[in-house]
């Protein structure tokens, strides 16, 4: 048995297919016609690039869009002027195409690779892969080709590459296991958005298996299974056969209002981090979408978005969702949110420091730009702004002064707007909790970040493995401070939803709708799930619960009483 990243779950059973890579050493040569040379590596280029517009053309009609935008990724990498001129550089000084690209895109990839983070480390892999096709075609070598499969292949690679997932054939692919690759990595994404199980990042797993093995690749656990035994082999495939039973019995729950078991009316709306994942969201039967991370449209630049683009980013989300609500979150940069061309400054604790709303308040013309461009994005949907990070009154009172100013110069320049936007709040520090009636009062709605909450209140990072014992929604002063926080927002009559992880934890859901929740903001693939234990639960259970609980001293005794209700 081997362990590696759980990156997408589900169990897949099958036989091994290691992909060799393509064998790219070569001896550097000095060239003598350097115009042919160059012709070489534009060739190679325009091959390359085409070669990845068919694989952007044909995930876009399996209606992969997000998929196809990370390929958009190698086209940009492959067409970069910056890249182009070093290798033309030193083609000009005599040095071959192939060690011109490596050594342009070698070091690109340790620039990447360096970054702090990981989001922006992931990339590497594309600047990788685009490396690999150049050198590849360069060399005359074909690329490891998964677009034809036989059935129930468990895919064995060093890395998957986003190229490779482009064409991957779903149909007959049980799993994937890699040796590289985190939970954010782009083979992460695709794999989950394909609902492929995946274990990456599993050391030496290319020379461990052999093609032809058997083996059970468990998504969720992060385990692989080579040669497994009889026994082994019959409770996973008794797992799967649940596995399946159970997604297929939450079908049910597609199409209906998400209620209570005594009809109380919940909105389940998704999570996103750009506008393709709305599509996700609306095929896993959103109701809107509660949190729009917009610093992914951040992350994704080379340079601060404009408003025309950002405009474009948030009217198409808001036309997608038509009349449902798209709270859209302000730039959350900073703290584990780092956007390398912003040049924050280094400090010492950064996650106490000059980040989201406090660096936004500090650039207000810069931030003023994304005002302007929700406040467009408003006249095309039920658009509303979230602010991110507040501390204190003054913070919300003078984003709303912002959002006059954007008004009036929208005014100026004639373009529509939706006049009522709703200004609401992220509640994810101690700080808002503690003044929860007070900015209640100042703001149209709450949105709950647990994910900071918990880490602010507790003093416990969440990437932290020493401090995950302290790093749960269970722990009574996490309790205490969302009964506040849910309590004030419903005395004040504003919506209250939650949209950190917690509002999707099959063990919380009953504390929430105890505490009055009135929004559950999830990850897409979440949402059947959450209307499932909403719908099993009445409030006056959920009360009973919430009343066993507040008694309680510890998190693991928290934790235990909720397993003991679960349903
Ligand atoms: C949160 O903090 O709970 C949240 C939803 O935001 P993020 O995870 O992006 O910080
Ligand atoms: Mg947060």
């Amino acid at each position: 048995m081997y362990e590696g990243v759980n990156a997408s779950d589900g169990i897949g059973i099958g036989v091994a297919r290691v992909a060799i890579e393509p064998d790219l050493s070569f001896t550097p040569k000095p060239v003598a016609d350097v115009a042919a040379e160059k012709a070489r590596y534009e060739a190679a280029r325009a091959r390359f690039v085409e070669m990845t517009n068919k694989q952007i053309e044909s995930m876009q009609a399996r209606g992969l869009v997000a998929e196809a935008g990370i390929m958009g990724a190698h086209i940009e990498f492959a067409e970069d002027d910056g890249l182009i001129e070093a290798i033309s550089g030193d083609i000009d000084t005599g040095v071959c195409a192939e060690q011109a690209v490596k050594a342009a895109y070698d070091m690109y990839y340790d620039m990447f690779s360096a970054m702090e983070d990981e989001l922006f480390r992931e990339r590497a892999a594309d600047i990788a892969d685009v490396r690999t096709g150049l050198l590849a075609f360069l060399l005359g070598q074909e690329l490891v080709d998964l677009s034809s499969l036989p059935e129930n292949s468990i895919v064995v690679v060093s890395e998957l590459t986003p190229s490779m997932t482009a064409d991957i054939d779903k149909e007959h692919v049980a799993a994937i296991v890699t040796e590289t690759g985190g939970r954010t990595s782009h083979a992460a994404i695709i794999c989950r958005a394909l609902e492929i199980p995946a274990v990456l990042s599993v050391e030496g797993v290319t020379s461990i298996i052999k093609s032809g093995d058997m083996c059970i690749v468990d998504g969720g656990k992060g385990k692989v299974i080579v040669s497994p035994t009889a026994d082994q082999l019959e409770t996973y495939r008794e797992a799967a056969k649940k596995l399946a039973q159970d997604k297929a019995a939450l079908e049910a729950f597609r199409g209906v209002p998400t209620k209570t078991a005594d009809g109380i009316e919940k909105l389940l709306v998704a999570n996103i981090g750009n506008p393709s994942d709305a599509t996700g969201a609306i095929e896993h039967d959103a109701e809107g979408v509660g949190l729009f991370r917009s610093e992914f449209l951040f992350m994704d630049a080379t340079e601060l978005p404009s408003e025309e683009e950002q405009f474009a980013a948030y009217q198409k989300v808001a036309l997608l969702m038509k009349d449902k609500p798209v709270i859209i979150r302000t730039l959350d940069v900073g703290g584990d949110k780092e956007i390398p061309y912003m040049d924050l400054p280094k400090e010492e604790n950064p996650f106490l420091g000059y980040r989201a709303i406090r660096y936004c308040l500090n650039n207000p013309e810069e931030y003023k730009v994304q005002l302007r461009a929700l406040l467009r994005a408003s006249a095309f949907g039920d658009v509303k702004i979230m602010v991110p990070l507040v501390t204190c009154i003054d913070e919300i009172r003078r984003v709303k002064e912002l959002v006059e100013e954007c008004k009036a110069e929208l005014d100026a320049r004639g373009v529509a707007y939706n006049p009522d936007i709703e200004v609401g709040t992220m509640v994810e520090t101690p700080a808002a909790s503690l003044i929860a009636d007070d900015l209640a009062a100042e703001c149209d709605f709450f949105s709950i970040g647990t994910n900071d909450l918990i880490g602010y209140t507790m003093c416990a990072d969440r990437g932290q493995d020493k401090v995950a014992y302290l790093y749960n929604p269970y722990q009574p002063a996490v309790l205490r401070s969302l009964q506040r926080i849910i309590a004030e927002g419903n005395k004040a009559g504003i919506m209250v939803g939650m949209c950190g992880e917690a509002a999707a934890d099959p063990l919380f859901i009953p504390v929430l709708i105890g505490f009055g929740l009135g929004e559950f903001s999830v990850s897409a693939p979440s949402i059947l799930r959450a209307r499932r234990i909403i719908s099993q639960w009445t409030k006056e259970e959920a009360d009973a619960l919430i009343e066993k609980i507040m008694k309680l001293k510890t998190s693991n005794e928290v934790r235990a009483a909720l397993q003991a209700a679960a349903k």
